[in-house]
């Protein structure tokens, strides 16, 4: 299956167990729009290349399409659209006033010159401005993205529009209108779901530190690694693209950091011994963070997992067979769509203070951030409790009802 056929399969389940209307499961189980886009850039060589990008829109009936992008050299439409459909359900998940949409271009960034990769961000949004604005379509970061990319897209916009516009993309530089608090706010929401979490469910015990390990070391990976440690967590290994280390007295993430900046990754490190990405998920720890991409535990390697919570910080980390059998084995999950909707909370109050033109104090922001991630976590919490379902379906539950509610609306 592609991230789509998982992302509708996650639908179709809901859709049933929710006896949703014709029209509303039909409005919903594709995307509303989909464009894809060719960029044609002129490299440091002097040789044009054609880069292809897309952008998905899949519901706005609760507020404009929001949705990061990704530059990655994998990037296909099915991931894209699948990608989008998820932001439907975790805008309405966190209660934020979005639809879901998605951004993606099939490029390796790392291979990149800066000035290739600034011509490259500015052509996507050529390509793409018609269909993007403050109460349209805004765009954020992804996999591959970053906040400086986020300032040269708005750039391009504005130059276009003619118009100061901050508010038609988030996750900009603090010093471009960005907001306080955006860059580590993926991480810190998961954070705080965790916390939830093992306040409310009896999976893990807490007898001292709690070990972690954490798959991925881009943005959320990192920030979550550090938050974690800082929190008192053991974070026993960690990896990134290139592979994994292991310690089981625990990794300091600063140090790590410094060496990743060095080296280029986080393996050889000292007093560590470097795992590859697929024994790294199946290590006998408390919690087990998948913060890279899609399709990370599948039905080869959940059987092997031994972790006693799963925490999704990246989207679509699990496939569909995977999930059953995690669920067979009692390891509870807590779906992409809570535990990584800090980013785009933190997004939308972005976007609130870009259009009131009133700036936050990063106490403000993480205050405000926790306060969603925990109402949210409580109303999952309670479908789950109420119906037996894994905490996906009640993810789900509350997601498609609140977007269903939202389209009963605007029909009528
Ligand atoms: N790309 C992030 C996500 O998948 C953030 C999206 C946003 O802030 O709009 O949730």
């Amino acid at each position: 299956m592609n991230p789509f056929e998982i992302a509708q399969k996650q639908f179709d389940d809901v859709a049933e167990i929710m006896k949703l209307d014709r029209e509303i499961y039909s409005t919903l189980r594709e995307p509303k729009r989909f464009l894809e886009v060719k960029i044609p850039v002129k490299m440091d060589n002097g040789k044009v290349r054609i880069f292809t990008g897309y952008r998905v829109q899949h519901n706005d009936s609760r507020g404009p399409f929001k949705g990061g992008i990704r530059f990655h050299q994998d990037v296909t439409p099915e991931e894209v659209k699948a990608l989008a459909m998820w932001m439907t359900w975790k805008c309405a998940v966190v209660g934020i006033p979005f639809g879901g949409s998605k951004g993606g271009v099939i490029v390796n960034p790392k291979e990149l010159s800066k000035a290739e990769l600034e011509k490259l961000s500015r052509g996507y949004i050529r390509a793409i401005h018609m269909i993007i604005g403050a109460d349209v379509d805004v765009p954020a970061p992804d996999v591959g993205t970053n906040a400086e990319i986020m300032a040269w897209m708005l750039d391009e916009y504005e130059k276009i529009t003619g118009k100061k516009a901050p508010a038609v993309i988030t996750g900009k530089p603090v010093e471009r209108f960005g907001s306080k608090g955006r860059d580590l706010a993926t991480s810190r929401g998961g954070l705080f779901v965790l916390e939830r979490a093992l306040k409310n469910m009896r999976a893990v015990k807490r007898k001292g530190a709690l070990t972690v390990v954490v798959q991925g070391f881009g943005n959320v990976g990192y920030g979550f690694a550090k938050l974690a440690y800082k929190a008192g967590f053991k974070v026993v290994a960690v990896s990134d693209s290139k592979g994994g280390i292991y310690s089981e007295n625990g990794i300091d993430i600063d140090a790590v950091t410094e060496h990743k900046k060095k080296t280029g990754s986080v393996i050889n490190f000292e007093n560590s011994r470097n795992i590859t990405n697929e024994e790294i998920l199946e290590l006998d720890v408390d919690v087990l963070v998948p913060a890279a991409l899609e399709k990370q535990i599948t039905e080869q390697n959940a059987g092997r997992i031994k972790a006693k919570l799963v925490l999704e910080l990246a989207n679509g980390p699990t496939t569909i067979e995977a999930d059953e059998i995690l669920l067979k084995k009692n390891i509870p999950v807590i779906p992409d769509i809570l535990a990584n909707s800090g980013g785009v909370a933190v997004s939308y109050f972005e976007w609130l203070q870009n259009r009131r033109k009133k700036y936050w104090e990063e106490e403000k922001v993480n205050r405000k951030l926790e306060k969603l991630m925990k109402n949210a976590f409580d109303g999952i919490y309670k479908v789950y409790k109420e119906k037996g379902v894994s905490m996906r379906k009640a993810a789900d539950i509350v997601a498609v009802q609140k977007v269903a509610e939202a389209i009963r609306e605007e029909m009528m």
